[in-house]
């Protein structure tokens, strides 16, 4: 939804990389601003991102609860089983974002999370991950198996413990409800993105740019500097407050 005492400015940059196609999908009008990363190879990565980006537009009409999240994604999970699996191997998706929402009549965030790519928010200039990976690299750091700064060169980094589609006959996103502070600068990517930038050098970058186009672009192209070795999409969403 839109609110009149938000106003967002917005800034959406995707880029191939050094892959044969970008199979990353971005929704980013209307209040809500999503990412989707798809694997499965040849065309089904690309298909299965943006069938589960179609159904997850819907999120940008009406005032929404965590609930109406989570049957949105179970939608889009079933829209992406539903795809062929043309390679033996069945289409999957990442998904997250940030959708503006009302609650107790207070504008709020809604996060959502399926999988490696992130939603970060940047508040008085200080950068917070606020979704956590479902890969296994994340889970053995959460297990104290590998120590955190190692988790960007593991091996292991890239393998994704919950997806829409995929394998898995049910899914379940994690949400998150967070009141809209003035100033926020919220940050949705995929893991191109952040595989090639710590997030210090993201926070510098998003620092460095006022307005939210110049940083996402600001981000992609040095992604793409650092090797920018997948898919890489960044969508950067300011938030003003009206009084
Ligand atoms: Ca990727």
């Amino acid at each position: 939804m839109t609110d009149a005492r938000v106003r967002l400015d917005v800034g959406v940059a995707t880029a191939r990389g050094q892959r044969a196609r970008n199979e990353d999908s971005v929704w980013a009008a209307d209040g809500a601003y999503l990412v989707a990363d798809g694997m499965g190879g040849h065309e089904a990565g690309e298909l299965a991102s943006r069938t589960a980006i179609e159904v997850l537009r819907e999120l940008s009409e009406g005032v929404l609860g965590p609930d109406d999240v989570r049957r949105t994604v179970r939608r889009a999970h079933a829209a992406v089983r539903a795809l062929p699996a043309t390679t033996g191997r069945r289409p999957g998706t990442t998904a997250t974002g940030v959708v503006l929402t009302d609650h107790d009549d207070t504008p709020c965030w809604l996060v959502l999370n399926v999988g490696d790519s992130r939603t970060y928010r940047m508040a008085g200039g200080v950068l917070e991950q606020v979704t956590l990976d479902h890969s296994e690299v994340a889970e053995l750091v959460a297990s104290g198996l590998v120590p955190a700064d190692e988790a960007s060169r593991h091996p292991r980094r890239n393998v994704v413990t919950r997806v829409l589609g995929g394998g898995a006959t049910s899914v379940e996103p994690d949400v998150w409800l967070l009141p809209v502070s003035p100033g926020d600068r919220m940050l949705v990517c995929s893991d191109g993105l952040t595989d090639e930038l710590s997030d210090a050098r993201i926070q510098a970058e998003l620092r460095s740019q006022d307005a939210a186009q110049p940083a996402a672009d600001r981000l992609v192209a040095a992604a793409l500097a650092a090797g920018g070795r997948d898919n890489v999409t960044a969508i950067v969403v300011d938030a003003t407050l009206r009084r």
